[in-house]
């Protein structure tokens, strides 16, 4: 296990970095749209004000995803990244 990285694209730069070192957006199956966790469609944001900027600015997430994202989810990213948090902060422990 572990190993090679996984890697996943940025919806504003479009750079590919391993997934662990992204935001993800996902578009719940049940409706709706989490940050993080959660199972459905996903897009990946890096931990960027430019990047967040960028995907607000052109409606990235909302491409994407294929569905509206509010504001309130690119308010999040950008709280955690006034925070210093990064994706890695997010993941859960390990078990
Ligand atoms: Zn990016």
């Amino acid at each position: 296990m572990g190993g090679r990285p996984v890697l996943r694209r940025c919806v504003a730069c479009r750079e590919r970095l391993d997934r662990q070192h992204l935001w993800r957006v996902i578009r719940l199956a049940e409706g709706g749209i989490a940050l993080d966790r959660g199972m459905g469609r996903s897009a990946y944001l890096c931990p960027r004000h430019s990047c967040v900027e960028e995907a607000r600015r052109r409606r990235r997430l909302q491409r994407a995803l294929r569905c509206p994202v509010t504001d309130a989810i690119l308010d999040a990213l950008e709280q955690r990244l006034e925070a210093g948090l990064t994706p890695v902060d997010r993941r859960p422990p390990p078990p």
